[in-house]
Parts: C-alpha cells; sequence; structure tokens
C-alpha cells in the first residue's frame, strides 16, 4: 500500500504547493513567491545598512564640510555655512533612519518627523551656485545631478521632463537605485519659472508655472517609474525610484529679488522726500546689504508658486562679485584659472606669469560682462588666443609675461614673450630678457 506522496512544500515557510502557490525549486529545496519577497526587502535593507555605514564613515562635520567648500569657492559664507548645515542634517538624519525605534536615546521617535532640508538659494549668475553643490555631493560622496529649469517642461509636452532628472541621478549613482535616492538633485534657474506677471520681471509663458508643479511632486517625495536603459527608445527594464530622501537645492539669480526686499523693508512712502515733512534720506541699499534680510515670503512676490517655496525650508543668497573677489578666484582655488594656465604652458616647457595689474584688468573685463565667475575664462582664453596659437610654433621661448600697458591712456593687456633656457629655475627671477616680442589682445 503506497501512501499518498504530499505535495512539495516551500522550504523556508512550509506553504504547500497548488495552483495558487507555484513553487522555484533548487537543488535541496524550495521556495514560494511570498518567501521570494520577504528575502528581497531583507536584501535590500542590507545593501541600505552598508550605504549607511558607508556614509558614516563620508560624513563630516558642518565645519568640515565648509573648510572643503572653501576650496571650491571664494567668500559666500552665509551660503556656506547654510548649506554645510543642511547636508549634515540632511543625512545624519538618513544615517539614524529606522534606528529610532526601540531606543531608549530617541524618546520622541515616532512622533517626530524630521523634514527635509531642501534649500532655495538665490544669488546672481557666475557666483558659484553650482559649484557649491558640486563640492557637497564630493565630500559627502552621493551622486549628483544638475538640472537647467528651463529646459523642463510639463510632462506630455515636447523637451525634457521631469523625470529626466532622476534618469541621469541613476546614471550618475552608476544604476545603483539606491544610492540614487539618497543623492543630490541641484535645479539651477528656477527664477525663470516664475509666474509670468507676477514680481519684478515678468519671465516666461504660462507653463512655467505648471513645471513649478511638476517638479513639487517629485520634492515632495514620490515614486517615479524610469526606464533603467535609453530614454528615448524606451528598451530597458523600469525600476522605481522614491525620491523621498533625495536633498534637492534650487538656484537662480531672481533679478531683482533686491528690489523686492528693499520694497518691503523700507517702504517706497517711507523713502520719498516731502517738502514739508523732514523725512530722512534712506540710502539705496546694495543688493549685498538686501539680501541677508531675505524671506520666503519675497520669493513668492517673484512669482514662485507658496507650494514650491513650503517645500525648500531653508533658504540662502550669495553675494555679489565684486573685482577684488574675481581676483581671488582667478588666483586661489584648487582648480583656479591662473594655476590652470600654467599647467597648459608648462606642458610646453614655457614658464606663464601674470602682473598683478594684468589680473586685475582682467577681473574688471569679466565684471562689466556681468557673468561672474564665468566670465573670466572667456576674458583669460582673448587674452592669451594669439600667445596660445603662436607659441608651439615657436622655439627657445622661456617666459611669457601677462602685464598691462597703457594705449592712449587706456589700460591693455599685452603679452611678452621672453627667449632663454628652458625648462626655468623656479625662484621667480626678473631675467634681462634678451629677446621680447609683444603681442597685444
Ligand atoms: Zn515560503
Amino acid at each position: 500500500m503506497a501512501g499518498v506522496i504530499p505535495p512539495p512544500a516551500c522550504s523556508f515557510c512550509g506553504a504547500l504547493k497548488s495552483p495558487e502557490t507555484p513553487l522555484i525549486a533548487g537543488n535541496e529545496g524550495r521556495i514560494c513567491e511570498a518567501c521570494v519577497a520577504l528575502a528581497h526587502q531583507v536584501v535590500c535593507n542590507w545593501s541600505r545598512k552598508k550605504q549607511s555605514a558607508a556614509l558614516v564613515d563620508s560624513l563630516r562635520t558642518p565645519k568640515e564640510i565648509k573648510d572643503h567648500l572653501d576650496q571650491y569657492v571664494i567668500g559666500q559664507n552665509e551660503a556656506k555655512e547654510t548649506l554645510s548645515v543642511a547636508i549634515y542634517n540632511h543625512y545624519l538624519r538618513l544615517i539614524n533612519q529606522g534606528k529610532e525605534q526601540n531606543d531608549e536615546l530617541f524618546p520622541l521617535a515616532g512622533s517626530t518627523e524630521l523634514e527635509k532640508s531642501n534649500v532655495l538659494m538665490a544669488g546672481p549668475s557666475g557666483t558659484g551656485k553650482t559649484l557649491l553643490v558640486k563640492g557637497l555631493a564630493n565630500v559627502i560622496g552621493v551622486p549628483m545631478v544638475v538640472a537647467d529649469a528651463t529646459s523642463l517642461t510639463q510632462a506630455g509636452y515636447v523637451g525634457d521632463d521631469v523625470d529626466t532628472i532622476l534618469h541621469r541621478l541613476l546614471e550618475a549613482a552608476d544604476g545603483d537605485v539606491r544610492r540614487a535616492e539618497w543623492g543630490i538633485v541641484y535645479i539651477d534657474e528656477v527664477d525663470k519659472l516664475a509666474r509670468a506677471g507676477a514680481g519684478m520681471t515678468a519671465v516666461r509663458d504660462v507653463s512655467g508655472e505648471g513645471v513649478q508643479q511638476s517638479l513639487l511632486k517629485m520634492v515632495e517625495g514620490s515614486q517615479v517609474k524610469i526606464s533603467k536603459g535609453d530614454k528615448r527608445r524606451g528598451n530597458g527594464e523600469e525600476v522605481s525610484i522614491d525620491t523621498t530622501n533625495i536633498l534637492f537645492v534650487a538656484g537662480g539669480a531672481f533679478p531683482g529679488l533686491e528690489k523686492i526686499i528693499a520694497e518691503r523693508v523700507s517702504p517706497a512712502d517711507q523713502r520719498s522726500i516731502g517738502f514739508h515733512s523732514p523725512a530722512p534720506v534712506v540710502e539705496e541699499k546694495t543688493s549685498n546689504e538686501l539680501l541677508p534680510a531675505l524671506q520666503p515670503e519675497d520669493f513668492q512676490q517673484f512669482g514662485i508658486i507658496p507650494e514650491f517655496i513650503g517645500r525648500f525650508p531653508i533658504i540662502t543668497f550669495l553675494e555679489e562679485l565684486d573685482v577684488d573677489d574675481l581676483l581671488r578666484i582667478l588666483q586661489e582655488p584648487r582648480n583656479a584659472l591662473v594655476k590652470q594656465y600654467f599647467q597648459l604652458f608648462s606642458y610646453q616647457g614655457v614658464k606663464l606669469q601674470f602682473t598683478e595689474n594684468a589680473l586685475r584688468i582682467i577681473a574688471q573685463r569679466a565684471l562689466d560682462r556681468g557673468t561672474g565667475a564665468r566670465g573670466l575664462r572667456g576674458v583669460m582664453e582673448s587674452v592669451l588666443r594669439k600667445t596660445m596659437f603662436d607659441l608651439p610654433s615657436k622655439e627657445g621661448i622661456a617666459t611669457c609675461v601677462v602685464d598691462e600697458d597703457y594705449v592712449n591712456d587706456a589700460a591693455e593687456i599685452i603679452v611678452s614673450e621672453v627667449l632663454g633656457v628652458t625648462p626655468v629655475p623656479e625662484p621667480e627671477t626678473t631675467r634681462e630678457p634678451e629677446d621680447v616680442c609683444v603681442q597685444r589682445s
């Protein structure tokens, strides 16, 4: 008499095989769908823990983060401190996520939910907004992506939609969804999304507000399905990215924002000078004096919708740069332009020197262009273009000196090529040039 052979069972939970409960069979055992799902969750938790541990190692104190930013961006102390604290708190919160339960150290756990510290930054173009955020991502070691708000459209319109940002973040994380979910998204030029008609400058068509709305969903935290492969061709598997823990930084030049602040701080009727009333003459304040008084409502006045502003609880500003700032930017950062060109020339066995006055003229020209530090590169290129064109086909040039000269009372920049033996000894000795030829830029 043969007994009834029982159907095979899941080796993990014991569930019997049936049409509703199919099993995957291995060499020694079997597993049901529910146990596969559970196992997947457990494994995900492992990689989160590993990621947390890695972050604990790379998280620096706000002071250390700011010191790091100092290598990339000159000045802007207020913005650096604000960003350093925001980043520190954000990752501190992520590292400790889930730790709260069953821990006497966190009596408030469960009842207190820490909000994300997204940052909204105002600052003229070329003051280093993008550099600062890149520096942050760099020091913490998380993936980061820069998106331009002006290239975004509401879903369904031609152009990039908001999902593209996450697609690129996933690429920056080498396809690792978990890393992407703890990354940083910097959205530049959000001022261009201002509602037309609001604020000082009627900036963009009506779609601007629509883009603000579609960004909102992502910033608030949502599950976004994106294709892992080539977006345009639509192939590749779909993955779901949870944006809840992504840190968002939004930035923009917000032209005219200081006028909105000025109007709020000292309304026009108080500034007018009457004949009879001895109203005090209020001096025009510079934007650098006004920006520290920046309030969220000023962004609303500018044309950013309140819901959007509400999702960026931390606001900060970058100061307008002056000639002295630009002079430092030319020379001091790790990647300073003067250092870069020095290197480029040294590859050709030529020592490149700048006089202080020449650098000042270069800084002034960039300032006149109104593009801040970003303009420096262009000015430098035009100053050195002729020299860089001629140099490789010349021989025996040891030094190039970039100096100022006066032509009809106007300051000009000249580049002198000094013949001599290469390489030049390091201590800066002013040798009598054997032969100098001068090129005007
Ligand atoms: Zn099972």
